[in-house]
Protein backbone atom coordinates (compact mmCIF):
# COMPACT_ATOMS: atom_id res chain seq x y z
CA UNK A 1 0.00 0.00 0.00
CA UNK A 2 1.63 3.42 -1.15
CA UNK A 3 2.19 5.55 2.09
CA UNK A 4 4.11 8.47 0.83
CA UNK A 5 3.48 10.85 -1.94
CA UNK A 6 6.82 12.05 -4.07
CA UNK A 7 6.18 15.06 -5.57
CA UNK A 8 8.96 15.61 -8.70
CA UNK A 9 9.55 19.62 -9.65
CA UNK A 10 10.44 18.92 -13.05
CA UNK A 11 10.76 22.53 -14.37
CA UNK A 12 13.78 23.06 -12.29
CA UNK A 13 15.52 19.68 -13.02
CA UNK A 14 19.06 20.76 -14.15
CA UNK A 15 19.52 17.67 -16.02
CA UNK A 16 22.80 16.55 -13.56
CA UNK A 17 21.44 12.93 -14.13
CA UNK A 18 22.52 11.31 -10.92
CA UNK A 19 19.36 10.16 -10.08
CA UNK A 20 19.01 8.14 -12.86
CA UNK A 21 22.57 6.78 -11.88
CA UNK A 22 21.17 6.13 -8.51
CA UNK A 23 17.93 5.13 -8.95
CA UNK A 24 17.32 3.26 -12.64
CA UNK A 25 13.81 1.82 -11.21
CA UNK A 26 12.21 5.44 -10.70
CA UNK A 27 14.54 7.84 -12.49
CA UNK A 28 15.51 8.01 -16.26
CA UNK A 29 17.53 11.01 -18.36
CA UNK A 30 15.33 12.08 -21.22
CA UNK A 31 17.53 13.41 -23.81
CA UNK A 32 15.25 13.24 -26.61
CA UNK A 33 12.92 15.82 -25.04
CA UNK A 34 14.45 18.36 -22.78
CA UNK A 35 17.81 16.13 -21.28
CA UNK A 36 15.89 16.55 -17.74
CA UNK A 37 14.64 13.78 -15.60
CA UNK A 38 11.58 11.78 -15.87
CA UNK A 39 9.73 10.13 -12.75
CA UNK A 40 9.51 6.95 -14.48
CA UNK A 41 5.36 6.13 -13.58
CA UNK A 42 5.14 9.51 -12.41
CA UNK A 43 1.54 11.31 -12.96
CA UNK A 44 2.83 15.06 -15.02
CA UNK A 45 0.74 17.71 -13.32
CA UNK A 46 -0.45 20.56 -15.17
CA UNK A 47 1.89 22.78 -13.22
CA UNK A 48 5.41 20.91 -14.61
CA UNK A 49 5.46 19.02 -11.29
CA UNK A 50 5.32 15.03 -11.35
CA UNK A 51 4.05 12.93 -8.77
CA UNK A 52 3.84 8.86 -7.82
CA UNK A 53 3.01 7.55 -4.74
CA UNK A 54 5.60 4.91 -3.10
CA UNK A 55 5.72 2.06 0.09
CA UNK A 56 7.85 1.48 2.72
CA UNK A 57 9.74 -0.78 0.88
CA UNK A 58 11.07 1.92 -2.11
CA UNK A 59 11.10 5.12 0.96
CA UNK A 60 14.85 4.92 1.31
CA UNK A 61 15.93 4.19 -2.13
CA UNK A 62 13.60 7.51 -2.79
CA UNK A 63 15.32 9.13 -0.12
CA UNK A 64 18.80 8.95 -0.97
CA UNK A 65 17.95 10.10 -4.33
CA UNK A 66 16.65 13.23 -3.04
CA UNK A 67 18.91 13.51 -0.90
CA UNK A 68 21.84 14.10 -3.96
CA UNK A 69 19.62 15.89 -6.59
CA UNK A 70 21.94 18.86 -6.54
CA UNK A 71 19.11 21.38 -6.86
CA UNK A 72 16.55 19.81 -4.43
CA UNK A 73 13.55 18.92 -7.01
CA UNK A 74 12.84 15.24 -5.16
CA UNK A 75 10.36 15.80 -2.31
CA UNK A 76 9.01 13.19 -0.27
CA UNK A 77 5.63 13.76 1.91
CA UNK A 78 4.16 11.11 4.73
CA UNK A 79 0.36 10.59 3.48
CA UNK A 80 -0.97 10.06 6.79
CA UNK A 81 0.41 12.88 8.54
CA UNK A 82 1.24 15.50 5.85
CA UNK A 83 4.63 15.01 6.90
CA UNK A 84 7.59 16.70 4.50
CA UNK A 85 10.57 14.03 4.93
CA UNK A 86 12.60 15.74 2.46
S1 LIG B 1 19.41 14.59 -9.78
FE1 LIG B 1 17.91 16.26 -9.68
S2 LIG B 1 18.64 17.78 -11.12
FE2 LIG B 1 19.71 15.89 -11.56
S3 LIG B 1 18.53 14.94 -13.19
FE3 LIG B 1 17.80 14.12 -11.25
S4 LIG B 1 16.10 15.43 -10.65
FE4 LIG B 1 17.23 16.48 -12.23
Amino acid sequence: MAKYLVKYDRTNCIGAGVCAAASPKFWKMNYDRDGKADLIGGTPKEDGWEEIEISDADLEEMRATAEICPVNVIHIIKKDTGEKII
